[in-house]
């Protein structure tokens, strides 16, 4: 226990929400705490997305106890507490399933893998802090007395910036595979460095990806790529053997004549991603991952152009396929698949300029992100520059000086002969 007068943490860095729930809960009787990732990023000086709340009541209790609470999950059953426009989850202490407790334990399942299924046995408060994934990720702050509770040397580890995994890193990683994209995002977010044992087997285990629902993985990949460290995070997802096990078609490409091309892409897009979080402007899913699988696209789309097929049905083939691909590893709602392919298909249509075919381009609700995508295959030397900027002064100009624009294009540029220009730089 360290008390509240050897630590950093005070209640006005707390956000109101998270305090109506710890007093509520204290109020009537119970314990209440603020735990993980919270008490880590403000130990780290960093603003905490969310406060996360641990308590001795049961869910049910929890949701008795406030008008505007649900309880949500099964294999983790926690409850949401809402207050305005902010949510609590408020978990119940948890204890790890003993291997006997397996077959006759009602609340638990495991499958031969090791693999947990449901894991709502209700524990201590120290049982609790032994099932969390990360010694950063296990501290407790009670609102009752102020103090901070350690009991797997959290506090040592957040200050020396170390990612250690609690207990055997092996046999939690065979427990929640995702644990292994937690080490590298929390290492990409924090600038922290993975304990030797607790990165070791990371390379060996990433295949056990393949075990986990592509829609906790596509949750996943949306925290690594859209919270502000995208670059580190995928430097982090390759350096660790992830990447493959998320992207599997994509990293082919990586590998292969036109690597380092699609390298420079993807790390151009994550730092334009990144840029535009520091700027609070908006980023989709649907960019990062029409952008991730763009050298997937391109391949086919050479491919069945080479056997005859006009580029509008080779592409709208290729995206097919390569969507079906990825689903299997990562989901990838509608909403999103539609932008991405109508994102392709404009990389199609932004070379066509002539008569009203610029005007009618820029029309596309999806014009924007395509000419930002555009511009990114420029960069990393995808495509010659000289497109992206005509488009640039293009949405600058005046009518007069468009239709200018439009009559100085050679006679490729006018259009039509639907096939796609492609120059490749030396
Ligand atoms: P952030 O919210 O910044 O992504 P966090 O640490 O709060 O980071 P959450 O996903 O909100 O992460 O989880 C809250 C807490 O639950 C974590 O701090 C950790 O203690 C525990 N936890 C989350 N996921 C796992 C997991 N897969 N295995 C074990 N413990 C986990
Ligand atoms: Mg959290």
């Amino acid at each position: 226990m360290i008390p509240r007068n050897q630590h950093s943490i005070s209640r006005k860095q707390v956000s109101r929400a998270a305090l109506n729930v710890l007093y509520g809960l204290n109020k009537a009787g119970f314990e209440a705490f603020l735990v993980g990732g919270c008490l880590r990023d403000l130990l780290c000086g960093r603003q905490p997305k969310d406060f996360d709340v641990v308590t001795d009541a049961t869910p049910d209790q929890v949701a008795d106890l406030f008008k505007r609470s649900r309880i949500i999950g099964r294999r983790f059953q926690i409850v949401h507490v809402r207050f305005g426009r902010e949510v609590i989850e408020v978990s119940t202490f948890r204890a790890f399933q003993r291997d006997d407790d397996l077959d006759s334990d009602q609340h638990s399942a495991h499958e031969e893998t090791g693999l947990v299924l449901r894991d709502n046995t209700w524990g201590s408060i120290e049982e609790d802090a032994l099932r969390r994934d990360f010694t950063i990720n296990a501290l407790y702050y009670n609102i009752a007395d102020f103090a901070l509770y350690d009991f797997v040397d959290s506090r040592r580890d957040i200050e020396n910036g170390v990612i250690r995994m609690i207990g055997d890193p092996v046999q939690r990683y065979r427990e929640d595979p995702v644990r292994m994209l937690r080490a590298a995002r929390f290492a990409a977010k924090l600038g922290f460095s993975l304990d030797a044992a607790s990165a070791t087997p990371i390379p060996a285990m990433a295949e056990l990806l393949l075990q986990v629902p592509p829609a906790r993985l596509f949750d996943e990949v949306l925290k690594l790529f859209l919270s502000g460290h995208a670059r580190a995070s995928y430097q982090q997802l390759r350096d660790l053997g992830l990447f493959h096990f998320l992207f599997p078609d994509t990293e082919d490409s990586l590998e292969g004549d036109q690597g380092e091309t699609w390298e420079r892409l993807i790390l151009a897009a994550m730092d334009n991603t990144d840029r535009r979080l520091a700027q609070d402007k908006p980023v989709t899913p649907a960019f990062i991952f029409a952008v991730l699988l763009w050298p997937v696209i391109t391949a086919r789309l050479e491919r069945y152009q080479d056997e005859g097929m006009p580029s509008a049905p080779a592409l709208h083939k290729a995206a097919t396929a390569a969507l079906n691909l990825q689903v299997k590893h990562t989901a990838i709602p509608r909403r999103f698949s539609t932008v991405m392919r109508e994102m392709w298909e404009l990389q199609m249509r932004l070379p066509k300029r002539g008569g009203k075919r610029a005007d009618a381009t820029m029309e596309h609700p999806r014009f924007r992100a395509a000419y930002d995508f555009l511009l990114l295959r420029e960069e990393a030397g995808e495509l010659n520059p000289g497109l992206g900027q005509w488009w640039t002064l293009y949405q600058e100009a005046d009518d007069i000086e468009r239709r200018d624009m439009v009559q100085a294009l050679g006679p490729q540029a006018q259009g039509g002969n639907g096939r796609r220009r492609r120059r490749r730089r030396r």
